[in-house]
C-alpha cells in the first residue's frame, strides 16, 4: 500500500503549530480547554491536507501531489545517483465500458484496479490516479529492467480478473509505459517518454507495456 506522509518540513509545522496557538490566544477560551481546541484543529487541519492530495473516487494521490512528488523524487534520485522509474497505466477502450454499463459501472472498475494496483506495488512504490482512467506509479530506488516486472505483473493480474458488477461479469485489460530517470535531465521528459511508450503499447494492441528506450 501507498504510505500517507504528508512530508511537511518540521519548520512548516511549527509554524502552523504557532498559528493555531495564536488564533486561541485572541479567543476566551478556558485554559482547561486550550490543549483540546489545539487537538481538534490539528486534527481538522490534518483531515483537509489529506483531502487536498486524494482522489475521492480511488483514494489513492491525486494529480496534484504527483507533481509535487515527481519534483521531490527526481530531485531526490538525482542528488544520490539513484534509479528512479514512472510507470503511466491506461485502461484500453473504457469509454465503451461507461457507455455500455454506465457509469458507475467505470467507477467501480476504476476503485477495483486501484485496489489491485495497491496489492501489487511496493509500499516504496507512490500510485496515483493521474486523471480520468490514467493512473501514474513512481517507483522509487528501481531502474526500469525492474519496474516492468510488477508492471506486467498487474497486467496479468487484470487481464485474468472477473470484475464483477450488479450481476454484470467484465472482463478489462490496461496498456503501460515505463521510463527511467537515466541518461534524463528533466522529469518532464521522463514522463514524456513513459507517455510515448504508452502510445505505443496502444498502437501494439493494447493489453501490453512498453518501455522508453
Ligand atoms: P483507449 O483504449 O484508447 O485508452 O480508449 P478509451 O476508451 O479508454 O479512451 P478514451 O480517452 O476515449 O476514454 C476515456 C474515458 O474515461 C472517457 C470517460 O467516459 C471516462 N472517464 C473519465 N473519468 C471518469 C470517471 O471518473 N468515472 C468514469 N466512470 N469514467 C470516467
Ligand atoms: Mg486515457
Ligand atoms: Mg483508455
Amino acid at each position: 500500500m501507498t504510505d500517507l506522509n504528508f512530508d511537511l518540513p518540521s519548520d512548516v509545522l511549527d509554524e502552523i503549530q504557532q498559528n493555531i496557538q495564536n488564533i486561541i490566544e485572541s479567543f476566551d477560551i478556558p485554559d482547561d480547554n486550550k490543549f483540546d481546541v489545539i487537538r481538534k484543529i490539528n486534527f481538522m487541519y490534518t483531515q483537509t491536507k489529506q483531502l487536498s492530495i486524494t482522489d475521492a473516487l480511488t483514494n489513492l494521490y491525486n494529480r496534484r501531489y504527483f507533481e509535487t512528488t515527481l519534483n521531490r523524487e527526481f530531485a531526490r534520485a538525482k542528488r544520490y545517483n539513484s534509479p528512479l522509474s514512472l510507470v503511466v497505466i491506461d485502461i484500453d477502450w473504457f469509454k465503451k465500458i461507461n457507455d455500455t454499463y454506465g457509469h458507475s459501472c467505470g467507477d467501480f472498475v476504476l476503485k477495483e484496479l486501484a485496489w489491485m494496483m495497491c496489492e501489487n506495488f511496493r509500499q516504496t512504490d507512490i500510485i496515483f490516479r493521474y486523471g480520468g482512467e490514467e493512473f501514474v506509479i513512481l517507483l522509487t530506488e528501481t531502474p526500469f529492467e525492474n519496474a516492468s516486472i510488477p508492471v506486467e505483473r498487474l497486467r496479468k493480474a487484470v487481464e485474468n480478473s472477473r470484475f464483477k458488477f450488479k450481476g454484470i461479469e467484465l472482463n478489462i485489460t490496461i496498456s503501460a509505459g515505463v521510463s527511467s530517470n537515466k541518461d534524463i535531465e528533466d522529469m518532464e521528459q521522463m514522463f514524456d517518454n513513459a507517455d510515448k511508450a504508452l502510445y505505443e503499447a496502444k498502437k501494439d494492441g493494447r493489453n501490453c507495456v512498453r518501455t522508453f528506450g
